[in-house]
C-alpha cells in the first residue's frame, strides 16, 4: 500500500505556522486543531522544520515558561525527514521506528503535498489486515 492511498481517504491538509511565530502560538494551535506537530515553513522551502509536542516538552523543561514567548525556530527539528505519494507505507513505518518520530510530510516536486501520523499508519494497516482476514474466511468457506 502507497502513501497515496492514506492521502486519497485523509485528505492533503497540513497546519503549518512560521518559524519566526512564538512557542506559544504552536502550542493553541495543537490544542486547537488537537494534532501532535506542526509543519513550519517559511514561505520559500517546502518544509523548513517541524514542531512536535515532544519538542514543546522538552523547551518547556529547558527554558520554563519563558520558552512560550520565544521563536519556535529555536526548538524545531529542522532536518526534516520526507516521504512522497509513491512510498509504501511500510517504509514510512520503517522510518519511524528507526527515527522515533511520529510524523511525516509528503513532498511532492517541491510541493508539501500531506503529512501521514502514526495513527494513520495504524488505522490504514488495521484495515489491511482485516480485509486479508476477511478474504482468507471468504476463501474457506467456498472452498
Ligand atoms: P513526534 O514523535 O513526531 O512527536 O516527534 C518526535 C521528535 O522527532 C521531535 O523532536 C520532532 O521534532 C521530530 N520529528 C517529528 N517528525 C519528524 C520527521 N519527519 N523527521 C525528522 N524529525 C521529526
Amino acid at each position: 500500500m502507497s502513501v497515496n492511498r492514506i492521502l486519497s481517504s485523509k485528505g492533503h491538509e497540513v497546519v503549518t505556522i512560521a518559524p519566526d511565530r512564538l512557542l506559544d502560538e504552536a502550542v493553541r494551535m495543537l490544542a486547537e486543531r488537537r494534532i501532535g506537530a506542526v509543519l513550519v515553513r517559511d514561505g520559500e522551502h517546502p518544509v523548513s522544520g517541524i514542531i512536535s509536542e515532544r519538542d514543546i516538552v522538552r523547551a518547556v523543561s529547558t527554558h520554563g515558561a519563558d520558552a512560550l514567548h520565544m521563536p519556535l525556530s529555536s526548538f524545531m527539528t529542522a532536518k526534516v525527514v520526507t516521504c512522497t505519494s509513491a512510498s509504501s507505507v511500510n517504509d514510512v513505518m520503517e522510518a519511524m521506528t528507526n527515527g522515533r518520530f511520529r510524523h511525516v510530510p509528503v513532498v511532492e516536486e517541491g510541493r508539501l503535498i500531506g503529512i501521514i501520523s502514526i495513527g494513520d499508519v495504524v488505522k490504514h494497516r488495521l484495515a489491511e489486515i482485516e480485509a486479508e482476514a476477511q478474504s482468507i474466511r471468504d476463501y474457506i468457506a467456498t472452498a
